[in-house]
């Protein structure tokens, strides 16, 4: 037995380590002050690893423990946020951010990121401009709105425009639309925030006309409708419709605002989708103020739109939680080029990564799915048993809840590993790769697997299978 403390002393010295040939190679590519915290922590390590009477004795080579040091600093050399491969099927994942960018955006991002822009000058008049003119139209076109603008996400949004709109006063909301979306946008939260007196009507499943009209009094600021985005109450259900809400409203002079949630610019029935409203149809029923997210079904960046009457956006423009709430120009630049797509629904259907995807016809997963078996196959061998199912997919984001996505996938089965281990490897890949696990199988959904993306796929599962 060796005597685990006593080879407490032969821990190669910090000093030691570091005039290494491997890690004064590693000087010239890493900064100094990643080598040094690596060094510590493998050193550190590597103690408690002594002490551990249970572990295997580690090697205490000053060369080998270089190599962990070099493993480790590469490690911490990753960028934090990074690239994964979405093989959930999930369009919308919220905490794999959501909406990926077309074309146009990206393009837009990186002209107007590198140099200067006129993000805030007006370039005929030569003098200062508003950051939001570069939007307002298309929104306008787009919408049937008179006026927009646009904020850092719709939680804001909806926040600024309660602030702007109630002065303190209250704002009535149905029971049925107290909403909590993704655990932290909580209606009556955000109207407390807001400073807005929450006034509750009607119940979980039924609101009436007659229950808002009972509710108003001159304490009454505004009518909030909420769009239920993620859950539906089902059987016997009532709400009341935009054009009644808007009557009532204006015969008592207080204006209706609508969260929308994700705020669809065209109708996506045609391709076996539920019906939601558009921001048109929404605003068409004579609601006052629309808000909804850039980064949901618009399929653009993370931007809260609000769109409506002039003379309540400029109310809402002028509240000072606007500037703290205001878009950044990446942002701006990304939802311009988004929106334009949207002037012709054919190329906006295309090119936008989100739509392009969720009008996927089942057929082209399945010939995705018949591209992608064979070269699994290859690369796994023995290792797991592959074959394509049918099954449905999500959008996700809290949007469009029972919306089920006929599609292919490949179910995997890994014989020699458990799906555990199978997820944990993938998600510590080169590239990670997150997917869903179903009836004991892995799933890899082409519909969210970007083509390009196929080749670092293969070369995940090879490294995990093949080694
Ligand atoms: C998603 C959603 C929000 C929050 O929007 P973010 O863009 O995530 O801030 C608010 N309201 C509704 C109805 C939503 O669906």
């Amino acid at each position: 037995m060796p005597d685990r403390r006593a080879l407490l002393r032969t821990l190669p010295a910090i000093d030691r380590l570091l005039g290494s040939r491997i890690l004064s190679k590693l000087e010239e590519t890493q900064p100094h002050l990643l080598i040094l915290e690596a060094a510590q922590k493998v050193v550190d390590d590597l103690r408690q690893q002594l002490l551990d009477e249970q572990a295997p004795l580690p090697d205490l080579e000053t060369e080998a423990v270089a190599e962990l040091v070099a493993v480790r600093v590469a490690l911490m050399a990753k960028p934090s946020l990074r690239k994964v491969i979405n093989v959930t099927g999930t369009l919308l994942h919220t905490n794999l951010g959501r909406a990926p960018l077309c074309n146009d955006a990206l393009q837009a991002i990186k002209e107007v990121a590198q140099g200067y822009s006129n993000l805030e000058y007006d370039l005929d008049a030569g003098q200062r401009g508003k950051r939001f003119t570069h939007v307002e139209e298309l929104i306008c076109k787009l919408t049937g709105g008179e006026a927009a603008t646009v904020v850092n996400n719709n939680a804001g949004a909806v926040m600024l425009a309660l602030a702007a709109l109630s002065g303190g006063k209250s704002a009535i909301v149905s029971r049925g639309e107290l909403i909590e979306i993704g655990g932290s946008f909580r209606i009556p939260d955000i109207m407390a925030a807001s400073g807005v007196e929450l006034v509750e009507v009607g119940t979980t499943n039924k609101t009436h006309l007659k229950d808002y009209a009972d509710a108003i009094d001159k304490e009454t600021a505004l009518i909030l409708k909420v769009h239920t985005s993620n859950y539906r109450i089902l059987g016997f259900t009532e709400a009341v419709s935009g054009e009644e809400l808007a009557e009532l409203a204006h015969q008592q002079n207080i204006p209706v605002l609508e969260d929308l949630g994700s705020g669809l610019l065209i109708d996506l029935t045609p391709y076996g989708l539920p019906r939601e409203p558009t921001v048109r149809e929404a605003l068409g029923t004579g609601i006052d103020l629309v808000t909804f997210s850039g980064d949901k079904l618009l399929g653009g960046p993370q931007a809260g739109i609000i769109v409506g009457n002039k003379d309540v956006i400029d109310k809402v423009r002028k509240h000072p939680m606007a500037r703290a709430l205001r878009s950044d120009k990446l942002s701006l630049a990304a939802l311009e080029a988004t929106l334009r797509l949207y002037l012709d629904p054919q190329k906006a259907l295309q090119q936008i990564p989100t739509l392009r995807m969720l009008s996927l016809p089942v057929e082209e997963l399945q010939r995705r799915c018949e591209k992608l078996l064979p070269q699994l196959l290859t690369h796994l061998g023995d290792q797991a048993d592959c074959s394509i199912i049918e099954t449905t997919a999500t959008v996700g984001g809290g949007a469009l809840p029972l919306a089920e996505l006929p599609g292919c996938v490949i179910a995997l089965a890994p014989k020699q590993i458990s799906l555990n281990e199978l997820t944990t490897r993938l998600r510590s890949c080169e590239t990670a790769v997150v997917g869903r696990i179903q009836d004991d199988r892995f799933l890899i959904d082409p519909r969210t697997l970007n083509q390009e993306d196929e080749d670092l796929l293969l070369k995940a599962l090879k490294q995990i299978f093949c080694r």
